[in-house]
Formats: structure tokens, C-alpha cells, sequence
């Protein structure tokens, strides 16, 4: 089960005399000749040997391997596969071609090429692994029932495992990866599926929500809703009236206002007489929120709480008595809590760990919510069936990073998604700019003229301190501290300057936020601890330090931490290194403001192992399947829901499987 990385395929062979500079070819030859001798400098023993089809010749060059002189004996046949150097200078021999470092098989093949650990190469591994491929099939059990693997055209797992390995053709490798890719999405499906089904075998409560008390709520607001938003609130309101429990996915950039909504689906909810959570991932977020949010509430006089694991402060209680200072304020909420006297919870995943008893609970609200772990994302499930008696809360998720819909599905199941696309009106796209090395005085001046008309700035550091052992590459990485040092000390000491990053003590953090959004802060160097969620609109300047560093949908949502009110912002990116494809990663990024599509392009650049975001999804580690299969995903979610509804106790084996492949992958 230790699969390839990739393939070379030495299986197809060309004639040398279509040979041709600077080509990788792959010939089959005879040995005429083989020599060592020493590098014209005398530093190094060559190889030296000249290669005969019936084509034509060609000379080959080994460095430092004496010993090739006898493995490639006169008139030994072999499959050589190298590149033909464009240069023939002095190595090559009478004027013929020359193929540097050759690689030599025995036969024309398909070659696995190994993930290597240090000490073991893929030579050696195929050299292990072939012999074990020998006698596969009775040691192999196929887990899926033959009416599966026929109707959907599958190869057996025995051959799919044989063939990952050494596959006669390139057909053959498409079929074992085919089959690989199928059990791994299978498995996701089925998984997720049965947790779907699990849960809705609990009734959720059916509420009906006052729909005049929300439009009056509604109408209190400091803006005018979007249609997005009114659509999106209006479905959810329809979701928490059903019995069974809503399970629905809030998708929509950043800044697009998904908040409001579920503060909205919130206030309904209270209104009847339930209790509410909302799960931020930081600290820092949920303490942001939990500001919006009583703002957006105070109309309503809603009890609220903040609790996370730093809790201790009285402050974080609105609307109802806590007496005592000194007293662990914790235990009381936790106590007000229970008694169903905080009606709207704000906290992190420390609302679940902890045995905080919930009793209405109705509503969970899930804020960005893929930047949850595997874990935690698995508690809130068991949270929700835990007791049995009990009616099972709605649950709602939002999220920034643009999931494909088919690959929502096979992670969650059967989810609903609404989309939010508009931008509430007035909102200017942000000035988007690469800032080469030498314009950056020039950015420093900008900078200081937007102090100068009020407006606050973000500058972000790839790193939190310098890295202890510098290398070449490593020299002009930022670090938070540092570039903190450097702008409050040399370039803006009569400006202050905030610094944020994620090794402070939450109670500084929370102090730093504070003094950012009461504009007591003017510059705020931070690291990627601001990158979700914070909301200050008077910040109108992103410059982003090492910007390369960074995917294009986690620099979106950079940018999207300015151009959050009706000032024209900016983003600067300040590249530590210039390649061709980061540089036009930046061109492509600072020209398109829509996350949806810079999501798709940092696909298409980066491959869906580098997608940020994805990772974070709680995907279990997928050894072969690739994400941007949606026929496959599809296939297997249908075969998913067939084996479901013929019922688990018919397929033993998959059975077994699931619960191994449960353990093996999801439990981190
Ligand atoms: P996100 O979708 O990224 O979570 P937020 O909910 O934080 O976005 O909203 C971003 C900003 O837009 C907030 O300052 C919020 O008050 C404001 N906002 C939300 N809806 C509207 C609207 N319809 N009109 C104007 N501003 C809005
Ligand atoms: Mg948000």
C-alpha cells in the first residue's frame, strides 16, 4: 500500500536516429563500446560509452560510477531514457549525440517513481516491492462485492494494487488508479453519509419564526440587506421551521456581508424562546464578533456571553446580573448558561470541549467554519446526537473559501448550500499593486498620507520572529517583530504601531484588536492570525510582506481585511523572491477581485494538493483520489447512496473496511 508518486514511462522507445538536442528520450540499445577515464581537469571519473540501435549511434556519459563498466557489458541490450544534451562539446565522441546520466533497465517499462525517505531510493523500493506483487491474490481481499466493480466498470483490487505498481501500459495504470481513487472516495462518502443518516434519525424543533418581529429587527439595521442576503435568511428561516434538522452551508466572499444573516437566523430563533451558539475559530474572531454582534443585537436586549478557554473578565456578559468580580466568572456563566438566562452564546470550540450544558440549545452557528479541525468538527456531530431524548439542534455553517459543490458534498453529505454573491453597494474594488524592491519609500509615504487623512493600515509578516538558522533564502524574510521594530523605531516613529500574532497571551491579543478597532492603533503588524474574518472598516491599507509565500485565496482574504467601508483601499504586495509563476501569480491576483474564481486559479497554478483552504477542510488524507475528480466523486456518492438504502448489514466487508478506514484516517 506504500503507492507511487508519479510514473516514467520507459515503455515507449525512439530510434536514435530521431534523436534529437535537447530531447528526453527513452532508446533501446546495444553496448559497442564502453571506457572510464578521467574529466579533462582529472577531478572525476567518467563513463563513457557509445550506444548502437539499428538506426544509428549515440554516446553516453556516467560521472563518477567506474564500476558501470561492467553491468553494461559489450553487446548487453538495455533501455536507455535521459536527456540529449544540447551541448556536445568535448564529452561527446566523434561528433555524435550525447545522453548525460542515462538511467538503464532491463526492458521497456513503466517505472514507479516512490515518495523517498533519506537512505531509501525508488530504486531500491521497486526492487522490494515487485517481487511482492508476485503473488498478490490470495493474500488480497476485495472488499467490493462484484455486482459494483462490473456495473461500474472497476478493476479488481489485487490487479488495481499489482497495477499502481507496475502497470504494462498507460490503459493499465488508468484503470488501477481508476479503482484506487474509487474505494478512497467511496469510503468519504459512506462516511459522511452514514453520519447524515444518523443524525436525522433525531428531530430537530420545528420553529416558526415571527417573521414581522424580524423585518422590524431587520429594519433597525445600519444598512439596507442585499438580496443575497435576504434570500439566503429567508431559506434559512424556511429550514429551522422543518423537523428535521437544517444542515445548511452559507457560501460568500469575504465581506459580503454572511454575518448579518446568521445573526438575523439568531435573533428568530431567540425570539422563541431558544438559546443560540456561535462558533468563531480564534479568539481574536470570536471576540470580534461577539462586539458586532451585541452592536447589531442591542435593539433586542439579547442576554449574551463570550466564552472561550481565556474567559475571566465580567464584561463579557451582556444583559444579564453577574455580581461578583473575583469569583470564577467562567463557573457563572456556565451556571447562566445552564439556567437558560444567556440566550446567544459567542465563543470558540471551548464552548464544546468544556461541559458546558446548553439546554434550548436550537441553533448552532458555525463562522468560517472550514478553519475547524477534523476533531473538533467531529465533536460538534457527537454534540448533536448526543442525547437521545433530547431534540437535536439546526446546525449553520459559513465560509469564505469557495468549495466546489460536488466536493461539499462528498465532505459533508447532503448539505445545502446558499450562495451570497452581490457586495453590499458602495464598496470599491481594492487598489490591488505588486511594489517592486525600490518603490518601497514610496510605499512608506502613501502609507503616511493615509495616516495623515485617518485611515488605519495593516502590514503582515510571513513569520512571527527571524528564523534562528538563516540560509541564502531565508535573508530577507519578514518577521512580525522585526518589521515592528523597523517601522516603529526607523521608518514611522512618531505613528503607533500595533503588534499582533498568534504567541501572544489572548488577553494582549483581544488589547491589540481592541485598540485597532477604536483606531487607538495606527499601523498593526501582524501575521496570518488577521487573515479570517477581522472587521475594521477604517483600515484602508493591506500591505502584504512576502506575498509570494501565500496562496491566492488566502491573500484574498487578506485584501478582504480592507475595503470594508466607502474609502478607496489598497493592497500592496511586497514579493520576497520573483519567478515567472509567482510573479504571475501576483499579476493574475491584483487584477481579479473575485475569490470564486481566484480559488479556481490557485487550483489550476498550485494543484489541488496546495489549494489553501482544502487542506484545512477535514479532508482525511487521500492517497490517490484527487479532489478535482467531480465525475468520480459523483460516481462514488452514488454507489454510496445505493449501498445505503439496500442497508450496511448486506455488505459485511465494506463494513469492516469503513470502520478500518474511520480509524485509520479520520482520527488524526
Ligand atoms: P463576511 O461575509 O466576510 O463575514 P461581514 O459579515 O463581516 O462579512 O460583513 C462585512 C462588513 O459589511 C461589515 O462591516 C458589515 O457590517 C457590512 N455589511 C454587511 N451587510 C451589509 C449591507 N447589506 N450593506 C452595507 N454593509 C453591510
Ligand atoms: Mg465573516
Amino acid at each position: 500500500f506504500y503507492y507511487p508518486r508519479k510514473w516514467e514511462d520507459y515503455s515507449v522507445v525512439t530510434k536514435i536516429s530521431d534523436v534529437r538536442p535537447g530531447d528526453r528520450v527513452v532508446i533501446q540499445a546495444t553496448i559497442k563500446s564502453i571506457s572510464v577515464r578521467r574529466s579533462p581537469g582529472g577531478r572525476m571519473l567518467l563513463t563513457q560509452g557509445i550506444l548502437a540501435d539499428d538506426s544509428g549511434e549515440i554516446s553516453a556519459i556516467w560521472y563518477h560510477q567506474p564500476f558501470l563498466k561492467k553491468t553494461l557489458a559489450i553487446n548487453s541490450q538495455w533501455i536507455f531514457a535521459g536527456k540529449v544534451n544540447r551541448k556536445q562539446g568535448t564529452l561527446s565522441v566523434q561528433g555524435k549525440s550525447l545522453l548525460e546520466s542515462p538511467i538503464y533497465i532491463k526492458e521497456p517499462r513503466i517505472l514507479p517513481v516512490y515518495p523517498e525517505t533519506s537512505g531509501l531510493t525508488s530504486r531500491q523500493l521497486r526492487r522490494l516491492i515487485e517481487p511482492l506483487t508476485k503473488n498478490i491474490a490470495g493474500q488480497i481481499d476485495d472488499w467490493l462485492p462484484e455486482n459494483i466493480s462490473k456495473n461500474r466498470r472497476l478493476m479488481d483490487l489485487p490487479a488495481a494494487i499489482v497495477k499502481i505498481h507496475f502497470p504494462d501500459s498507460q490503459t493499465e495504470l488508468k484503470g488501477a488508479k481508476r479503482r484506487i481513487s474509487f474505494d478512497e472516495l467511496l469510503l468519504i462518502n459512506l462516511n459522511v453519509q452514514m453520519a447524515k443518516q444518523n443524525l436525522q434519525q433525531f428531530p430537530a424543533p420545528a420553529i416558526l419564526i415571527d417573521r414581522h418581529f424580524l423585518a422590524d429587527f431587520a429594519a433597525s439595521l445600519p444598512f439596507r440587506l442585499t438580496n443575497d442576503q435576504r434570500r439566503a435568511a429567508w431559506i434559512i428561516i424556511q429550514d429551522l421551521n422543518k423537523s428535521a434538522p437544517m444542515n445548511r452551508l452559507l457560501e460568500g466572499d469575504v465581506g459580503s456581508g454572511k454575518t448579518v444573516v446568521a445573526v438575523l437566523a439568531a435573533a428568530g430563533v431567540i425570539k422563541q424562546g431558544f438559546q443560540v451558539a456561535y462558533l468563531a475559530p480564534t479568539e481574536i474572531l470570536a471576540q470580534q464578533q461577539y462586539q458586532n454582534i451585541s452592536r447589531l443585537l442591542k435593539p433586542l436586549k439579547t442576554t449574551m456571553a463570550l466564552l472561550t478557554s481565556s474567559t475571566t473578565q465580567t464584561t463579557q456578559i451582556q444583559n444579564a446580573k453577574c455580581k461578583s468580580q473575583n469569583d470564577n466568572v467562567k463557573l457563572k456563566i456556565k451556571k447562566l448558561i445552564g439556567d437558560n438566562k444567556i440566550q446567544l452564546i459567542i465563543g470558540t470550540h471551548a464552548i464544546l470541549q468544556e461541559d458546558v450544558e446548553i439546554p434550548k440549545l436550537a441553533l448552532i452557528i458555525v463562522d468560517e467554519q472550514h478553519r475547524f479541525g477534523v476533531k473538533q468538527r467531529a465533536n460538534l456531530r457527537q454534540r448533536q446526537a448526543a442525547d437521545h431524548n433530547r431534540l437535536i439542534p439546526h446546525f449553520l455553517s459559513m465560509t469564505a473559501t469557495p468549495i466546489p459543490r460536488t466536493l461539499a458534498l462528498a465532505l459533508y453529505g447532503d448539505l445545502d448550500i446558499s450562495l451570497i454573491k452581490e457586495m453590499p453597494i458602495g464598496r470599491r474594488p481594492v487598489e490591488t499593486r505588486v511594489v517592486n524592491p525600490r518603490q518601497r519609500e514610496m510605499a512608506y509615504q502613501f502609507i503616511r498620507k493615509q495616516v495623515a487623512v485617518d485611515r488605519q493600515i495593516f502590514v503582515i509578516c510571513p513569520l512571527i520572529e527571524e528564523p534562528t538558522r538563516l540560509n541564502l533564502f531565508d535573508i530577507d524574510r519578514k518577521s512580525v517583530k522585526k518589521e515592528y521594530e523597523k517601522l516603529s523605531g526607523e521608518v514611522f516613529p512618531d505613528l503607533k504601531i500595533g503588534l499582533l500574532h498568534g504567541q501572544l497571551p489572548a488577553k494582549e491579543k483581544e488589547k491589540v484588536m481592541a485598540d485597532f478597532k477604536a483606531n487607538k492603533i495606527n499601523i498593526l503588524v501582524s501575521t496570518a492570525v488577521v487573515e479570517v474574518g477581522i472587521d475594521v472598516p477604517n483600515a484602508a491599507v493591506m500591505m502584504i510582506e512576502g506575498a509570494d509565500r501565500f496562496g491566492l485565496a488566502q491573500l484574498h482574504q487578506f485584501r478582504g481585511r480592507v475595503g470594508r467601508s466607502q474609502h478607496q483601499s489598497y493592497c500592496f504586495l511586497f514579493p520576497e523572491t520573483i519567478s515567472g509563476l509567482s510573479s504571475r501569480r501576483l499579476k493574475i491576483f491584483s487584477q481579479c477581485h473575485n475569490g470564486f474564481r481566484l480559488a479556481e486559479e490557485d487550483l489550476r497554478l498550485r494543484g489541488p494538493g496546495e489549494f489553501s483552504g482544502l487542506v484545512q477542510h477535514g479532508l482525511p488524507d487521500l492517497k490517490m483520489a484527487s479532489l478535482n475528480d467531480t465525475i468520480l466523486l459523483k460516481e462514488t456518492r452514488e454507489v454510496s447512496r445505493e449501498i445505503l438504502a439496500d442497508g450496511m448489514k448486506k455488505y459485511p466487508k465494506i463494513k469492516n473496511k469503513l470502520n478500518e478506514f474511520a480509524k485509520e484516517r479520520f482520527l488524526e
